[in-house]
Protein backbone atom coordinates (compact mmCIF):
# COMPACT_ATOMS: atom_id res chain seq x y z
CA UNK A 1 0.00 0.00 0.00
CA UNK A 2 1.41 3.36 -0.70
CA UNK A 3 0.34 6.08 1.03
CA UNK A 4 0.87 10.06 0.43
CA UNK A 5 3.14 11.98 2.82
CA UNK A 6 0.70 15.66 3.57
CA UNK A 7 4.55 17.29 3.30
CA UNK A 8 4.95 20.05 0.64
CA UNK A 9 7.91 21.50 -0.44
CA UNK A 10 8.77 24.31 -2.58
CA UNK A 11 9.59 22.56 -6.17
CA UNK A 12 6.45 20.67 -6.17
CA UNK A 13 8.01 17.71 -5.23
CA UNK A 14 5.96 14.43 -3.48
CA UNK A 15 6.97 11.82 -1.11
CA UNK A 16 5.04 8.64 -0.88
CA UNK A 17 5.88 6.15 1.34
CA UNK A 18 5.22 2.17 0.73
CA UNK A 19 4.26 0.57 3.78
CA UNK A 20 5.85 -2.60 3.23
CA UNK A 21 5.72 -2.88 7.33
CA UNK A 22 1.90 -3.76 6.77
CA UNK A 23 3.14 -6.96 5.07
CA UNK A 24 2.58 -9.32 8.24
CA UNK A 25 2.20 -8.76 11.78
CA UNK A 26 5.74 -10.50 12.88
CA UNK A 27 7.28 -11.40 9.74
CA UNK A 28 7.41 -7.14 8.75
CA UNK A 29 8.74 -5.51 5.57
CA UNK A 30 11.83 -6.78 3.61
CA UNK A 31 12.41 -9.13 5.86
CA UNK A 32 9.21 -11.08 4.90
CA UNK A 33 10.89 -10.55 1.26
CA UNK A 34 14.28 -11.90 2.09
CA UNK A 35 13.03 -15.19 3.83
CA UNK A 36 10.10 -15.95 1.07
CA UNK A 37 12.06 -17.99 -1.07
CA UNK A 38 14.93 -18.95 1.36
CA UNK A 39 11.76 -20.86 2.89
CA UNK A 40 10.86 -22.37 0.17
CA UNK A 41 13.92 -23.47 -1.31
CA UNK A 42 14.39 -25.20 2.32
CA UNK A 43 11.37 -26.78 1.89
CA UNK A 44 12.28 -28.17 -1.43
CA UNK A 45 15.77 -29.42 0.01
CA UNK A 46 13.51 -31.68 2.84
CA UNK A 47 15.55 -29.37 5.30
CA UNK A 48 13.30 -28.84 8.51
CA UNK A 49 15.65 -26.39 10.45
CA UNK A 50 16.21 -22.91 9.69
CA UNK A 51 19.82 -21.52 11.34
CA UNK A 52 20.98 -17.80 11.47
CA UNK A 53 22.58 -14.97 12.92
CA UNK A 54 21.88 -11.44 14.50
CA UNK A 55 22.04 -9.26 17.47
CA UNK A 56 20.26 -8.61 20.25
CA UNK A 57 17.75 -6.82 18.42
CA UNK A 58 18.00 -8.03 15.28
CA UNK A 59 14.74 -7.78 13.11
CA UNK A 60 16.25 -10.58 11.05
CA UNK A 61 16.08 -12.77 13.77
CA UNK A 62 12.73 -12.01 15.04
CA UNK A 63 11.56 -12.19 11.56
CA UNK A 64 13.10 -16.10 11.03
CA UNK A 65 11.82 -17.35 14.13
CA UNK A 66 8.26 -16.02 13.36
CA UNK A 67 8.43 -17.48 9.60
CA UNK A 68 9.50 -20.75 11.28
CA UNK A 69 6.53 -20.87 13.70
CA UNK A 70 4.21 -20.15 10.76
CA UNK A 71 5.68 -22.96 8.41
CA UNK A 72 6.48 -25.40 10.24
CA UNK A 73 10.49 -25.36 10.83
CA UNK A 74 12.62 -25.51 13.28
CA UNK A 75 14.54 -22.46 13.74
CA UNK A 76 18.00 -22.14 15.61
CA UNK A 77 19.53 -18.24 16.32
CA UNK A 78 23.17 -17.87 16.98
CA UNK A 79 23.26 -14.36 19.02
CA UNK A 80 26.04 -12.43 19.43
CA UNK A 81 27.17 -11.71 22.44
CA UNK A 82 27.26 -14.54 25.44
CA UNK A 83 26.93 -12.16 28.19
CA UNK A 84 23.04 -11.71 26.99
CA UNK A 85 22.40 -15.13 28.38
CA UNK A 86 21.17 -14.46 31.18
CA UNK A 87 18.96 -12.18 30.22
CA UNK A 88 17.53 -12.70 27.35
CA UNK A 89 14.21 -12.99 28.44
CA UNK A 90 14.34 -9.13 29.48
CA UNK A 91 15.11 -8.53 26.17
CA UNK A 92 11.52 -8.26 23.64
CA UNK A 93 13.51 -9.38 20.92
CA UNK A 94 15.24 -12.58 21.91
CA UNK A 95 11.89 -13.41 24.11
CA UNK A 96 9.32 -12.89 21.02
CA UNK A 97 12.38 -15.83 19.08
CA UNK A 98 12.54 -17.96 22.11
CA UNK A 99 8.47 -17.78 22.35
CA UNK A 100 8.05 -18.59 18.43
CA UNK A 101 10.07 -21.75 19.28
CA UNK A 102 13.63 -20.18 18.28
CA UNK A 103 16.59 -22.38 19.98
CA UNK A 104 18.54 -19.29 20.79
CA UNK A 105 22.64 -19.94 20.88
CA UNK A 106 24.94 -17.20 22.47
CA UNK A 107 28.44 -17.06 21.46
CA UNK A 108 30.92 -14.34 21.91
CA UNK A 109 31.81 -11.50 20.16
CA UNK A 110 34.71 -12.56 19.31
CA UNK A 111 33.43 -15.80 17.78
CA UNK A 112 30.92 -14.05 16.18
CA UNK A 113 33.06 -12.09 14.26
CA UNK A 114 34.18 -15.59 12.31
CA UNK A 115 30.90 -17.03 12.13
CA UNK A 116 30.70 -17.48 8.10
CA UNK A 117 34.16 -19.24 7.99
CA UNK A 118 33.80 -23.19 6.99
CA UNK A 119 35.06 -24.16 10.37
CA UNK A 120 32.27 -22.84 12.59
CA UNK A 121 29.76 -23.76 10.06
CA UNK A 122 30.71 -27.77 10.72
CA UNK A 123 31.18 -26.72 14.52
CA UNK A 124 27.59 -25.82 14.39
CA UNK A 125 26.20 -28.55 12.36
CA UNK A 126 28.02 -31.30 14.83
CA UNK A 127 26.18 -29.29 17.09
CA UNK A 128 22.88 -28.88 15.75
CA UNK A 129 22.50 -31.28 12.99
CA UNK A 130 21.47 -30.51 9.29
CA UNK A 131 20.18 -27.00 8.74
CA UNK A 132 19.46 -24.43 6.12
CA UNK A 133 21.60 -21.78 6.72
CA UNK A 134 20.86 -18.37 6.49
CA UNK A 135 23.45 -15.53 6.72
CA UNK A 136 23.59 -12.74 8.92
CA UNK A 137 20.80 -10.10 7.94
CA UNK A 138 19.08 -13.18 5.62
CA UNK A 139 20.89 -11.75 2.28
CA UNK A 140 21.64 -13.93 -0.37
CA UNK A 141 20.59 -14.22 -4.11
CA UNK A 142 17.15 -15.93 -2.86
CA UNK A 143 16.88 -13.18 -0.63
CA UNK A 144 17.10 -10.83 -3.32
CA UNK A 145 14.75 -12.28 -5.78
CA UNK A 146 12.42 -11.92 -3.11
CA UNK A 147 13.13 -7.78 -2.92
CA UNK A 148 12.51 -7.68 -6.77
CA UNK A 149 9.03 -8.12 -5.86
CA UNK A 150 8.61 -4.71 -3.85
CA UNK A 151 8.27 -2.67 -6.41
CA UNK A 152 5.30 -3.52 -8.97
CA UNK A 153 3.98 -1.80 -11.98
CA UNK A 154 1.77 0.85 -10.12
CA UNK A 155 5.42 2.48 -9.09
CA UNK A 156 6.43 3.09 -12.46
CA UNK A 157 5.62 6.54 -12.40
CA UNK A 158 7.59 7.25 -9.51
CA UNK A 159 11.10 9.52 -10.41
CA UNK A 160 13.46 8.33 -7.47
CA UNK A 161 12.90 4.91 -5.03
CA UNK A 162 14.66 5.56 -1.57
CA UNK A 163 15.46 2.70 0.82
CA UNK A 164 17.38 2.12 3.87
CA UNK A 165 20.56 -0.04 3.67
CA UNK A 166 22.16 -2.56 5.85
CA UNK A 167 23.76 -4.97 4.13
CA UNK A 168 22.56 -4.03 0.81
CA UNK A 169 20.10 -7.12 -0.21
CA UNK A 170 17.02 -5.13 -0.15
CA UNK A 171 18.43 -1.89 -2.42
CA UNK A 172 19.87 -4.20 -4.81
CA UNK A 173 16.30 -6.08 -5.56
CA UNK A 174 14.75 -2.78 -5.98
CA UNK A 175 17.73 -1.71 -8.25
CA UNK A 176 16.99 -4.94 -10.07
CA UNK A 177 13.48 -4.35 -10.46
CA UNK A 178 13.47 -0.34 -10.85
CA UNK A 179 12.67 1.03 -14.36
CA UNK A 180 15.46 2.42 -16.28
CA UNK A 181 14.44 6.10 -15.46
CA UNK A 182 13.69 5.93 -11.88
CA UNK A 183 16.85 6.63 -9.67
CA UNK A 184 17.17 4.39 -6.99
CA UNK A 185 18.46 5.79 -3.76
CA UNK A 186 20.13 4.04 -0.30
CA UNK A 187 20.43 5.11 2.93
CA UNK A 188 23.41 3.27 4.88
CA UNK A 189 22.75 2.79 8.80
CA UNK A 190 26.31 2.11 9.17
CA UNK A 191 29.42 2.74 8.19
CA UNK A 192 30.92 -0.01 5.63
CA UNK A 193 33.48 1.07 2.89
CA UNK A 194 32.84 -2.37 1.37
CA UNK A 195 28.95 -1.57 0.67
CA UNK A 196 29.08 0.07 -2.83
CA UNK A 197 30.93 -3.22 -4.02
CA UNK A 198 28.71 -5.21 -2.43
CA UNK A 199 25.30 -3.67 -3.93
CA UNK A 200 27.48 -3.38 -7.47
CA UNK A 201 28.06 -7.28 -7.18
CA UNK A 202 24.89 -8.51 -6.12
CA UNK A 203 22.72 -5.67 -8.56
CA UNK A 204 25.40 -4.46 -11.19
CA UNK A 205 25.89 -1.34 -12.35
CA UNK A 206 23.11 1.11 -12.97
CA UNK A 207 20.90 4.12 -12.04
CA UNK A 208 21.43 4.07 -8.17
CA UNK A 209 23.60 5.76 -5.59
CA UNK A 210 24.17 5.57 -2.14
CA UNK A 211 23.63 8.82 0.33
CA UNK A 212 26.10 8.28 3.04
CA UNK A 213 25.45 11.43 5.33
CA UNK A 214 22.65 10.35 7.58
CA UNK A 215 23.72 7.42 9.43
CA UNK A 216 23.34 9.28 12.57
CA UNK A 217 26.73 7.82 14.25
CA UNK A 218 26.36 4.37 13.04
CA UNK A 219 24.21 0.97 13.54
CA UNK A 220 22.04 1.17 16.01
CA UNK A 221 22.50 4.76 17.10
CA UNK A 222 19.87 7.15 17.90
CA UNK A 223 19.95 10.67 18.66
CA UNK A 224 17.68 12.99 20.24
CA UNK A 225 17.55 14.99 17.00
CA UNK A 226 16.19 11.63 15.60
CA UNK A 227 13.85 10.69 18.37
CA UNK A 228 11.98 13.77 17.88
CA UNK A 229 11.79 13.83 14.26
CA UNK A 230 10.40 10.02 14.34
CA UNK A 231 7.93 11.16 17.05
CA UNK A 232 6.34 14.56 14.92
CA UNK A 233 6.38 12.69 11.83
CA UNK A 234 4.03 9.98 13.91
CA UNK A 235 2.31 12.65 15.14
CA UNK A 236 1.41 14.24 11.81
CA UNK A 237 1.43 11.12 9.66
CA UNK A 238 0.35 7.99 11.95
CA UNK A 239 3.14 6.10 10.34
CA UNK A 240 5.30 5.05 12.74
CA UNK A 241 8.68 4.51 11.94
CA UNK A 242 12.12 2.15 13.42
CA UNK A 243 14.91 3.70 14.69
CA UNK A 244 17.48 1.53 13.51
CA UNK A 245 16.25 2.02 9.49
CA UNK A 246 13.96 3.76 8.54
CA UNK A 247 13.49 6.84 10.41
CA UNK A 248 17.17 7.49 9.17
CA UNK A 249 16.04 7.19 5.51
CA UNK A 250 12.99 9.23 6.03
CA UNK A 251 14.97 11.56 7.72
CA UNK A 252 17.50 12.11 5.18
CA UNK A 253 15.06 12.17 2.23
CA UNK A 254 12.92 15.31 3.90
CA UNK A 255 15.99 16.89 4.92
CA UNK A 256 17.35 16.62 0.97
CA UNK A 257 14.02 17.64 -0.15
CA UNK A 258 14.31 20.82 1.23
CA UNK A 259 17.57 21.48 0.37
CA UNK A 260 16.57 21.08 -3.08
CA UNK A 261 17.98 17.61 -4.02
CA UNK A 262 15.47 16.51 -6.17
CA UNK A 263 14.35 18.02 -9.23
CA UNK A 264 11.57 20.11 -9.81
CA UNK A 265 8.02 17.91 -9.58
CA UNK A 266 10.17 14.67 -8.59
CA UNK A 267 7.48 11.65 -7.28
CA UNK A 268 9.59 10.12 -4.66
CA UNK A 269 8.80 6.78 -3.13
CA UNK A 270 10.22 5.68 0.38
CA UNK A 271 10.44 2.12 1.13
CA UNK A 272 9.24 1.13 4.87
CA UNK A 273 10.67 -1.57 5.08
CA UNK A 274 9.00 -2.65 8.74
CA UNK A 275 11.50 -3.19 11.53
CA UNK A 276 9.07 -2.12 14.29
CA UNK A 277 9.45 -5.00 16.35
CA UNK A 278 12.60 -3.27 17.44
CA UNK A 279 11.20 0.36 18.98
CA UNK A 280 10.56 -1.85 22.14
CA UNK A 281 14.15 -2.62 23.12
CA UNK A 282 15.28 0.65 21.55
CA UNK A 283 12.75 2.51 24.09
CA UNK A 284 14.47 0.38 27.07
CA UNK A 285 18.24 1.46 26.59
CA UNK A 286 16.81 5.27 26.06
CA UNK A 287 14.94 5.12 28.70
CA UNK A 288 18.00 3.67 31.15
CA UNK A 289 19.53 6.55 29.39
CA UNK A 290 17.08 8.80 30.87
CA UNK A 291 16.54 9.93 26.78
CA UNK A 292 13.35 10.91 24.96
CA UNK A 293 11.54 7.83 23.97
CA UNK A 294 9.75 6.39 21.08
CA UNK A 295 5.83 6.71 20.90
CA UNK A 296 3.91 4.07 19.04
C1 LIG B 1 17.15 -5.45 7.85
C2 LIG B 1 16.47 -4.16 7.54
C3 LIG B 1 16.91 -3.29 6.53
C4 LIG B 1 18.17 -3.53 5.75
O1 LIG B 1 18.06 -4.51 4.81
P1 LIG B 1 19.34 -5.03 4.02
O2 LIG B 1 18.79 -5.94 3.02
O3 LIG B 1 20.22 -5.73 5.02
O4 LIG B 1 20.05 -3.85 3.44
C5 LIG B 1 16.18 -2.15 6.28
N1 LIG B 1 15.08 -1.85 7.01
C6 LIG B 1 14.64 -2.64 8.00
C7 LIG B 1 13.46 -2.22 8.77
C8 LIG B 1 15.32 -3.82 8.30
O5 LIG B 1 14.88 -4.60 9.31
Amino acid sequence: MNQLIPLSFHNNVSLTIKREDLLHPHISGNKFRKLKYNIEESLRQGNTTLLTFGGAYSNHIAAAAAAGKKYNLQTIGIIRGDELHDKAMQNPTLKFAADCGMKLHFISREAYRDKHTPEFIAHLQREFGEFYLLPEGGTNALAIKGCEEILTVEDSGFTHICSAVGTGGTVSGIIKSAGAGQQVLGFPVLKNEALSDDIAKFAGQGNWKLVNSYHFGGYGKVTEELVTFMNGFYEKTGIPLDPVYTAKMVFGVIDMAEKGFFPDNAKVLMIHTGGLQGIEGMNLELKRKKLSLIKI
